[in-house]
Parts: C-alpha cells; structure tokens; sequence
C-alpha cells in the first residue's frame, strides 16, 4: 500500500460572481489528479502558478473535500477519516504565518509542543533534535523576529514535525527564500527523506523539484502533464 493514493480527484471551486449577484462562477481547480507515493519517498508537483498544486495538497491532508474521486492517506481515507489522517501528517505551506515572533524560537516550538500534545516528558529531547535537524542548533534562545526568511522556514518544517508525523506535506518551501537559504532547506528536506519521512512538496521552480524528488508530477491547469523521475521526464524533452 502507497503512502499517499489519490484516484481521479478533483475539485470545482464555485463563487459569486460579484457582490449579491445571484450568478455563480465555476474553477475547475483539479481535474482527474491520479498519484501514488511511495512510504519514504520524495515527491514533487512541479506546476506554475494556478495549476491547482494547493489544491491537490488540500484534498490530501484534508483541509478540502474533493468534489469527486478519493484519496488515502497511509490507508486512511481523507473524506472518511480525516482524523486518523491529521493525526499522522503534518503540513507546512508557503508564506510565513502562525510563528510568534516575540518568542525564542525554542518557545514556539515549546508552545506547539503543547498545543500538538507532545508527551512533556519528551518535549526537551524532540525539541533539541529537531533544532539539529533543521540546523538551527545554537540558535533556539534567539527572538524569532530576528530570523531571516529560511530560517523562520526552517522553524516551521521543525514544528511540522514535532508530532512525528509519518507523512510531510510542504506547499512551495523555499518561496521567498535567498538561494542561500534554499540550498540549506534542501538540505534539510533531503536529510527528512534519509529519516523515513515521506515528503510530497509542491514547487514551481523546476531546478528544485529536479535537485530533490524521485519522482515528479507536473500539473497545469489542474490535469497531470507528466509523471516519472527526473531522468525520465527529461529524457522525453
Ligand atoms: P497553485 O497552488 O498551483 O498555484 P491553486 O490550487 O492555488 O494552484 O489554484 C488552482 C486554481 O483554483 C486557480 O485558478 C485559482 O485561482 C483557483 N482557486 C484557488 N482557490 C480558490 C478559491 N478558494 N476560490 C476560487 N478559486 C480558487
Ligand atoms: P553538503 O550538504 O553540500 O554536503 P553541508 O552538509 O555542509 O554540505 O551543508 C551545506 C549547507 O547547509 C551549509 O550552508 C550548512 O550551513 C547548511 N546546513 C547544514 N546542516 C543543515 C541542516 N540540518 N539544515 C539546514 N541547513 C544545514
């Protein structure tokens, strides 16, 4: 059984087309997306803007209901037992919210230690590796205020992570982020995958998804173009 299984999902996305106008305004977001990822693997959807990327990472880790088609989540169906799956995943999207800069940044991951129910007793020690994992050792009593963009990243990728989750989902990761600090966050997602973690990210840098993944799928407007490893899908350009 795949990590992630998703059969023909889609999703229409309909809105008033103006201020108290009776008309509505159909998107057809996703359009029959089919994908399976393996546990332990690193996958890329690699798409321009509006392909339907977010989309598609929404329906898996739950956050959207699929108009049709179904996907599970490390067996779990996402529309069924989107409980079970929430419990197993954890999810970090680009932009940079929800850090609070006024703290250390060892506080905020304390504060969504609680938050996610980590046992206090292991709070210390997930919290000291997860620091060394996204190298911000050294760093934890720091206001988060002062962190450059990659390194807030990076924070967020730890607090992902301190429910252990078995399955990553990271929408567009290095958005915003100096090649420097992108470089570094690669890194950092390279030594998740070497841990076990199944990682699904969505990119629309090409160069990234091709540096990282084993496989790619690339989107356009919401339909899958493409699917294989980097070798094979240059080999068909
Ligand atoms: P991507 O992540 O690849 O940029 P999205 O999944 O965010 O793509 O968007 C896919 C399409 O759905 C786009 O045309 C976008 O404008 C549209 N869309 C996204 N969210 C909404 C929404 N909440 N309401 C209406 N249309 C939306
Ligand atoms: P390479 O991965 O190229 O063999 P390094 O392991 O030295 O080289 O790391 C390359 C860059 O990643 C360096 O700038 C280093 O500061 C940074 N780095 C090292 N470990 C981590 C980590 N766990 N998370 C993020 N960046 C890291």
């Amino acid at each position: 059984m795949p990590a992630i299984e998703a059969v023909d999902l889609c999703r229409t996305y309909s809105s008033r087309t103006g201020w108290l106008s009776p008309r509505r305004s159909h998107v057809d977001a996703v359009r029959g997306v089919s994908l399976d990822v393996g546990h332990g693997e690193l996958f890329g959807l690699l798409g321009p803007n509006g392909a339907g990327k977010t989309t598609t990472i929404k329906m898996l880790n739950t956050l959207l209901l699929p108009t049709s088609g179904t996907a599970r989540v490390l067996g779990y169906d996402v529309a069924r037992d989107p409980v079970a799956v929430r419990r197993r995943i954890g999810y970090i999207f680009g932009g940079d919210r929800g850090l609070y800069d006024r703290l250390s940044a060892m506080d905020n991951l304390r504060y969504f230690a609680e938050i996610y129910h980590v046992d206090p007793r292991e709070q210390r020690g997930r919290i000291a590796e997860l620091l060394e994992l996204v190298g911000l050792s050294g760093r934890e009593k720091e206001r988060v205020e002062g962190f450059s963009r990659g390194m807030r990243q990076r924070l967020h990728i730890a607090r992902g992570l301190l429910h252990r989750p078995d399955v990553l989902f990271l929408d567009e990761p290095s958005i915003g982020v100096d090649p420097v600090a992108a470089r570094d966050l690669r890194h950092t997602i390279r030594t998740l995958k070497e841990r076990g973690t199944t990682v699904l990210l969505t990119t629309h840098y090409m160069a990234e998804a091709d540096e990282l993944c084993d496989r790619i799928a690339v989107i356009a407007a919401g339909t899958i173009q493409a699917l294989g490893t980097p070798a094979e899908l240059k080999a068909r350009v």
